[in-house]
């Protein structure tokens, strides 16, 4: 109090030295200055000890020109005393307000800070692959606006400005993203500072708006005069503007610029963990996709549903127009597709196509911009493609089909799809080539080896079928057993493997004379059953005889030797003969017994027998 007493005395004597009250004002800035130094308390009690000292000094002297601050009238002193004191007791609520003011903005920044660095801690620890990490940034992500506003607010008091808010580019030009001020009270007038700032990626700084020269790219209720617009730069990728405005003249200065640029600082930490949330979203959602996609795929042997269901997982991954070909030998079906293409041609080739290069490489082929490419890009016309992509599927270095997507935006896939995709086609070239197994299997399992027909179980549930569905449409089927004639001669007069070709040239027969509803199977040796489903005697014996005349009119030359054979039919017929399977067996095989007795080279029906 000493000092500030003593520092209160020195203008005083400034003024009776040069015998002028002139510098009597410089009080007040002095008590001003004081204030922000020291409490209020003590500034008073120096006042109070000062005021007291002068007016004594007045009363002891009056009418003595220079005793108090040049001053002679007491009662002109005590209302300078009074105005000092009042001075005082102004002076300290402003400053305390701005204190206040300025300790609020530096907690919530702070707290901004911690928030967003504790968030980055957990981005770069966490797995991706639980639904309670998505839901974590998802909750976290929610707060993103209201982080952003609370900065704003912030922002707003540190530099006693009256307006703050963030821009974000959008389209070549922005959009508001958040404000300080309610919606609809920030409009956008385009270009301006704002663009300006976009474009060159500078500031603007503390600069005077004014209509006539220079728009601010933004228009409130009150009329701007100054602001500070500051880039939030992500590196060097420019993610936002943030915007401060007055409409005091001279509002800002270089401390509230550099005020400003520190806020953009955290402004960027906030976008980018944004930013980093949606690219983990997308990578949850992709592998989330490809593992349903990737089951849905295991769990099917049928190579129709495995090219469904992998176009509609590729399809789900990046959206395009998505074509799928199995194939062999240079040649490929076309399988499935989810394109509005209408072609009666199902078999394709790619030669001289861009799907090609993926053939030849074995690798995948993308093209992000096919404006420049000269050769076609698919065997048929596709409407106004931009970008495509073909993945083959190999399978042990064999090309066994090929996933072909189309879009009509340039470059539709990004890295991270590009790999799913591969990924879903890896998994669906193993589930085809388990399917191709599972049917080489199933035919290993079905057919005679040496003919091609049916083997003779699976003629035993076909018959077995047929009955069953017979007896629910009550039309006729009828049974014929087939048996070459003195077989055993031909084996002995040729050796056995001319007999296995009179085998497999009897079951060509079989297959061409036959309708497709027929059903021939290798029965055994060197006997054949046929089921004729809704075939009654009369048609059974037509078509008997069609085959006895076929097979005798076949010349078989092994070696320059040649020779025909002749076959014995015999017929049974449901419901006319029997309706159990055995007892029309048993029949069929009286009446083939009835056709070799007779002289053999002929067809009996059952019925017909004596
Ligand atoms: P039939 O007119 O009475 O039927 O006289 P067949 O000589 O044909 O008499 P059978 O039906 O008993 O003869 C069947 C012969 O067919 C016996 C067997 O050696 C021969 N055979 C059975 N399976 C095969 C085969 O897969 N390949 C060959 N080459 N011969 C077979
Ligand atoms: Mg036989
Ligand atoms: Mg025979």
């Amino acid at each position: 109090m000493g000092l500030l007493f003593s520092l209160l005395i020195i203008p005083a004597g400034a003024m009776q030295f040069f015998q002028s009250g002139l510098i009597r004002p410089v009080y007040f800035p002095i008590i001003s200055f004081f204030v922000s130094l020291f409490s209020l308390r003590l500034v008073l009690a120096a006042l109070s000890l000062f005021s007291v000292q002068m007016l004594l000094l007045l009363v002891r002297w009056p009418k003595t020109p220079g005793v108090f601050l040049e001053m002679t009238d007491p009662g002109e002193a005590a209302a300078l005393v009074l105005s000092l004191f009042l001075t005082a007791v102004i002076s300290s609520a402003v400053i305390r307000r701005l204190r206040t003011e300025k300790e609020k903005s530096e907690t919530l920044l702070s707290r901004i800070a911690k928030n967003a660095r504790e968030i980055s801690r957990e981005t770069a620890m966490d797995s991706l692959s639980t639904e309670d990490t998505l839901s974590h940034y998802f909750s976290s992500m929610l707060k993103t606006d209201e982080e952003i506003g609370e900065l704003l607010v912030a922002i707003k008091h540190a530099v006693f400005a009256d307006s703050a808010s963030l821009f974000v580019p959008e389209e070549g030009g922005f959009v508001l993203r958040c404000s300080t001020e309610k919606k609809g009270e920030i409009i956008i007038s385009g270009d301006g500072v704002i663009a300006a700032c976009m474009r060159d990626k500078k500031a603007f700084s503390s600069g005077e708006i004014d209509d006539k020269k220079l728009s601010l790219g933004y228009v409130r209720k009150l009329k701007v005069v100054s602001a500070i617009a500051a880039p939030i730069m992500e590196g060097s990728a420019l993610i936002g503007i943030l915007a401060v405005d007055s409409s005091r003249a001279h509002a800002f200065s270089e401390p509230e610029k550099n005020t400003v640029g520190r806020f953009a600082g955290q402004l960027v930490r906030i976008l980018e963990r944004e930013r980093i949330y949606f690219m983990i979203k997308r990578d949850v959602f992709g592998l989330r996709i490809l593992r349903e996609e990737s089951s849905n795929l295991i769990t099917s042997l049928n190579r129709g549903i495995i090219a469904r269901k992998l176009c509609e997982g590729a399809g789900k991954i990046a959206a395009s127009q998505v074509y799928f070909f199995i194939g062999s030998g240079g040649e490929y079906d076309l399988v499935y597709h989810n394109s509005d293409l209408q072609t009666d041609q199902k078999r394709f080739s790619f030669e001289k196509t861009v799907i090609n290069f993926a053939i030849e490489n074995r690798h995948r082929h993308y093209v992000r911009d096919l404006k420049d490419y000269q050769i076609r890009i698919l065997p048929f016309r596709t409407e106004a493609a931009r970008s495509v992509l073909a993945i083959p599927m190999i399978y042990e270095r064999t090309v066994l089909g090929i996933l072909v997507m189309l879009s009509e935006n340039v470059d539709f896939a990004d890295a991270l799809q590009i790999s799913l995709l591969e990924v879903l086609c890896n998994q669906a070239s193993m589930s085809l080539a388990n399917a191709l197994l599972h049917s080489k299997i199933e035919t290993l399992a079905t057919t005679d080896g040496l003919t091609g027909l049916y083997n003779h179980r699976v003629f035993q549930e076909k018959f077995s079928e047929e009955l069953k569905r017979h007896g629910r449409m009550s039309g006729p089927v009828s049974l014929m057993l087939t048996d070459i004639d003195f077989f055993k001669k031909i084996n002995d007069s040729y050796g056995h493997p001319v007999g296995d070709i009179v085998l497999r040239g009897v079951s060509a027969i079989l297959r061409e004379t036959l309708r497709d509803t027929d059903i021939p199977a290798r029965y055994g040796g060197e006997e054949f059953a046929v089921i004729l489903p809704g075939t009654d005697g009369h048609g059974a014996k037509i078509m008997a005889e069609r085959l006895r005349t076929a097979v005798m009119e076949k010349v078989f030359n092994p070696e320059g030797r040649a020779f025909s054979v002749t076959i014995s039919i015999g017929i049974a017929v449901c419901p006319a003969d029997a309706k159990t399977k055995e007892e029309l067996i048993e029949k069929a095989d009286q009446a083939l017994y009835g056709a070799k007795h007779g002289g053999r080279n002929r067809s009996v029906l059952w019925s017909a027998m004596a």
